[in-house]
């Protein structure tokens, strides 16, 4: 089915994103998590897609994984950074032809390291393309990336809400943020999306905050600000990483609860293939 509907039909739920393995015991541990967090009853889960190179093939086999399930609807994430419109039908045909609806548009990363990366020298430039494509296409329902504190390269907020619009105008059905810690970003941003006239479901992400250094290395590079208070707090008990833990995922949990407490009640969790997080956050929220 279709994410749009679901997301109609079921007003409350989770949504789970996964990312491929890279070895047979990541595979493994992904299959445990997949097995784990099914009980939930996910609204959809989503795989994540490699920007270029090996990841790719890697993301399809993880997709096959999920599609065995059976239990869930299932949402290959594409980008289409350096990719030419051959390969997206090839992979589009592949896709439709095993039952999937729904796919997760995205431009991809820049190679790194490239300083002068020409965005414009292949198919596509941004994730506006690849929607025009898939639009084109037909058959599947568009998901797009949005960010509540702006996307890193966009010169302000305004110019990335002008974008954001320009590509849900092309066909996106529904958005999921880049991780926050601050609520706040994320409803300013829904009233941005509001005075622009932009009415698709806007999932939340959230990445639970269990390693503050990790987080926010991540964090720095798609600019996603860690509130001090929690960053010092978390600081403090640096090598006993099981408090940290502890102090990091009571903070996901009270962010989630703020959320639902003001009606947003579908929420999507970027897993890292971590069930036991995860776990315990769905249990404190309900
Ligand atoms: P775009 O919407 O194209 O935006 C990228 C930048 O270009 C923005 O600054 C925007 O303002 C600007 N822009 C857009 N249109 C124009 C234009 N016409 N002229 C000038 N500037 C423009 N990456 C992966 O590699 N694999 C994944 O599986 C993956 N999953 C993700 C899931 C989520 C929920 C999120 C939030 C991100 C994910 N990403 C993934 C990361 C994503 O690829 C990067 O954030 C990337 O830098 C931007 O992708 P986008 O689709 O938002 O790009």
């Amino acid at each position: 089915m279709k994410i749009e509907q679901i997301l109609k039909n079921r007003d409350k739920g989770v949504s789970f994103e996964f990312f491929p393995a890279r070895t047979e015991k990541g595979r493994q541990s992904l299959e445990r998590t997949i097995g784990i967090l099914k009980q939930y009853n996910p609204l959809y889960v989503s795989m994540t897609y490699g920007a270029g190179g090996g990841d790719q093939d890697r993301t399809k086999d993880a997709v096959a994984l999920l599609l065995e399930v059976k239990e869930f609807e299932v949402m290959p994430h594409l980008t289409c950074l350096g990719a030419e419109s051959t390969q997206i039908k090839e992979l589009l045909d592949e896709y439709k032809s095993k039952g999937i609806e729904n796919i997760m548009a995205l431009r991809g990363d820049p190679p790194q390291g490239i300083n002068d990366f020409d965005f414009a020298q292949k198919d596509f430039s941004y994730a506006i393309d690849l929607v025009k494509n898939i639009k084109g296409y037909g058959h599947f329902c568009i998901g797009v990336a949005v960010y509540p504190e702006g996307h890193i390269e966009a010169a302000s907020i305004e110019e990335d809400m002008e974008h954001t619009k320009q590509k849900i105008d092309a066909g996106a059905d529904f958005a999921v943020t880049q991780m926050f810690f601050d609520n706040q970003y994320y409803y300013s941003m829904l009233d941005r999306m509001k005075k622009k006239g932009i009415d698709i479901p806007v999932l939340p992400g959230i990445l639970p905050l269990t390693d503050v250094a990790k987080v926010k290395k991540f964090a720095s590079i798609c600019r996603a600000t860690i509130p001090r208070h929690i960053e010092e707090r978390m600081q403090r008990v640096k090598g006993q990483p099981q408090e940290m833990e502890k102090i990091g995922i009571d903070f996901t949990i009270e962010q989630c609860r703020q959320l639902i407490s003001n009606g947003i009640n579908q929420l999507h969790f970027f897993t890292l293939n971590k069930p036991q997080v995860i776990t315990r956050i769905l249990e404190a929220i309900n």
